[in-house]
């Protein structure tokens, strides 16, 4: 216990929490030293002994396992300075001030919002007051040699480190197919199987030149790649995988296997949003030996392997790589999951008139082993679909009507109100009459009376226990939609549709929009499309949206207009029966009016019997056997023709006609 507070503690103080911050760096230490972690939370007895009641102590012990060199994940720091700045706490009670933060700038704003929150910190040697110049300086002067040890620390470690790597004798984890030998020098693998599957790998790629073909060669052969285990109660263990996509890119961009020594290919980097490993261009590496160990290819073979891989990712195009920016068009972009596995779908564009259409495609499972695409789902329709209903949901009459349900179920509350308030005052009345039957005893009857008290008691705390059912009922109510909501809700509503539909807004603000109403849409290919939409307030909802049809099919005329064009042929020129079909309101894929080149390329793409063909079939005679068979000339037929005194049929839309036979006879009879 503490000999004296000197002075520091007061009353104000004690109203007030106290919180007890406890915090280990890393998950090894929360394991391994347990005894420190005791000993912070013995802390929590000498803030029993200053005064403070057991139940104002809060512990936060969230930061357990998490380093205090930044307060950036550390999420219970956060929650003190949170609380400190509010004024609940009296003390902030930590084993040494190094454990609240190793960060001087976090340690010295937690000085100062403890100097205006009048807020005491306490460690194992005694009681500060920020507001106490000696004080003041002792904390700032803990703050800074804790950050300067850590320092330190750290400079002679990574110092140490990449000095050893400059030589080439730091020892790291070696990938698959290398080992150490005893003198700690880098070998291949003495296993032979090991040494040809690498060796296969590579030449796989050599000969297919990209990663997904190596992958899908590999799977299609059942060939496997090793892994050595690096740690755990297998380590030094040989596993056998199948191959994978990331798996490859790894093995090709590992410079090791080209035989070169490397170190510092990426490393730590602060960034604005804190540290972030960072990738490095090779005059930045701490190490770099080529030949310094046996090679699975050359150096020259490493850098084609990475050149070939640059382009293959080129191919893919770089909008893809880029895709982050998004913003292109498709609206369900990054909120879309496929139905058939449960991944996460990505979005693909396909040039269509000048127009954007996205496709959202399955390909996680594609590319990472090497299998089939599992699903792709045409966007437009589904778009169209989506946005479609949000505007029937938030057009200001749905709104109306769930204002109005909000209103009816309101009523019932109302009822169910009173319901509550009946139940308190029987409660009330029961426990009245449970004290009143105790008063009333002899109090030499002891036993009646113990069984009386014990009642009374039971009807206290069902009192209580009405009581506060009928408070936090009356809470709820509270919670309830005001009219200012109401009316803010009705011209959302009101701009909802405006704004969705407006020209001007991008692409990218209308995906944030629905991303406020929709948490995730699942979608699954059937005979329609069938999309499971999850809203943000919980509600979901499943659409049956019809797939559209491949262009092809679109273009396909209906097989009934087919039927009759093959019927018409027989009596009728092509523009004839374009006429014929306009009028009974038949109309081409594009909604167009039927002409002849319409008519004329079906009978050519269905290989429909070409009336000429059909006339000739029936003994029709072209214009020199009619010309043989009656012996008049072609002037004079042509003027029969005109006159109608022969039978003839016109075969095309040009001045093409077949005459039908007859005997001479015939037709001088009829002349
Ligand atoms: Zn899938």
């Amino acid at each position: 216990m503490y000999q004296s507070d000197g002075g520091k503690l007061k009353a104000t103080h004690l109203e007030r929490s106290a919180y007890l911050y406890i915090r280990q760096s890393t998950l090894r230490q929360v394991y391994e030293n347990t005894e420190s972690t005791k000993r912070q939370y013995a802390l929590k007895k000498k803030a029993v002994a200053l005064g403070w009641p057991e139940d104002s102590i809060i512990t936060i012990d969230n930061d357990l396992g998490i380093s205090g060199t930044s307060s950036e994940l550390r999420e219970g720091f956060k929650k003190l300075v949170a609380e400190v700045g509010m004024g609940h706490a009296g003390i902030v009670v930590s084993i040494e001030v190094s454990r609240l933060s190793r960060n001087s700038s976090d340690w010295l704003r937690l000085l100062e919002i403890c100097a205006i929150t009048d807020t005491l910190i306490m460690d194992e040697d005694g009681i500060y007051d920020v507001n106490d110049f000696n004080d003041r300086l002792l904390l700032g002067l803990k703050g800074t040699m804790s950050e300067a040890e850590i320092h330190f620390l750290h400079a002679r470690m990574r110092g140490g480190m990449i000095s050893k790597a400059r030589r080439g004798e730091l020892k790291r984890a070696l990938p698959a197919g290398y080992v150490y030998n005893e003198n700690d020098k880098i070998i291949m693998d003495p296993d032979i199987q090991v040494q040809n599957s690498i060796n296969i790998f590579f030449k796989t790629f050599k000969r297919t030149g990209a990663a997904f073909a190596t992958v899908r060669e590999f799977n299609r052969l059942n060939l496997k790649i090793p892994k050595r285990f690096l740690n755990g109660f297998r380590k030094g263990e040989l596993a056998w995988n199948s191959l994978t996509h990331s798996r490859s890119l790894r093995l090709l961009h590992n410079p090791i296997y080209a035989g070169i020594y490397y170190y510092g290919r990426a490393q730590i980097k602060k960034t604005v949003g804190g540290k972030k490993s960072v990738s490095m261009p090779i005059e930045s590496w701490h190490a770099y030996m080529p030949d310094a160990h046996p090679g699975y290819i050359t150096g020259d073979q490493f850098d084609e392997n990475l050149k070939k891989l640059k382009e293959n990712a080129y191919a893919y195009g770089e909008d893809r790589k880029k895709s982050p920016a998004r913003e292109g068009p498709a609206l369900l972009q990054g909120i879309i999951v496929c139905g058939k596995c449960g991944r996460r779908m990505s979005v693909r564009y396909q040039k269509n008139c000048s127009k954007l259409v996205p496709i959202y495609t399955c390909m996680r499972d594609c590319i990472e082993n090497g299998t089939k695409v599992c699903q792709l789902v045409m966007g437009e329709k589904v778009d169209e679909e989506i946005s479609k209903m949000l505007l029937e949901m938030l057009n200001p009459f749905a709104v109306k009507a769930a204002i109005k349900v909000q209103n009816e179920l309101k009523k019932r509350k109302l009822e169910a109100d009173s319901f509550y308030r009946q139940q308190v005052d029987r409660a009330k009345y029961d426990m009245e009459l449970a004290r009143k039957r105790y008063m009333l005893v002899d109090p030499q009857n002891r036993l009646v009376a113990t069984e009386l008290e014990a009642e009374w008691n039971q009807k206290i705390r069902e009192l209580e226990k009405h009581k506060k059912e009928y408070e936090k009922k009356k809470e709820d109510d509270l919670k309830e939609v005001t009219k200012t909501t109401k009316s803010d809700i009705m011209q959302i509503a009101n701009d909802f549709a405006k704004i969705w539909s407006s020209a001007n807004v991008s692409f990218r603000d209308r995906k944030r929009m629905l991303r406020l109403l929709i948490e995730d849409v699942t979608v699954k290919n059937d005979k329609k499309i069938i999309a499971n939409i999850r809203f943000k307030a919980g509600t979901c909802k499943t659409l049956f949206i019809e797939r559209k049809l491949p262009i092809c099919e679109v273009r396909k005329t209906r097989a009934d207009i087919v039927r009759q064009v093959d019927e018409l042929t027989e009596n009728y020129i092509p523009s004839e029966i374009a006429a014929i079909l306009n009028e009974k309101g038949y109309r081409a894929w594009n909604g167009n009016m039927f002409n002849l080149r319409t008519i004329n390329r079906i009978i050519r793409t269905y290989g429909i019997k070409r009336r000429h063909k059909r006339l000739r079939g029936k003994g029709c005679l072209s214009l020199r056997e009619k010309m043989l068979e009656t012996n008049f000339s072609q002037a004079q037929i042509m003027q029969m023709r005109n006159e109608g005194k022969i039978v003839f049929y016109r075969v095309t839309d040009r001045d093409e006609y077949l005459y039908e036979p007859q005997n001479m006879n015939k037709y001088l009879a009829k002349i």
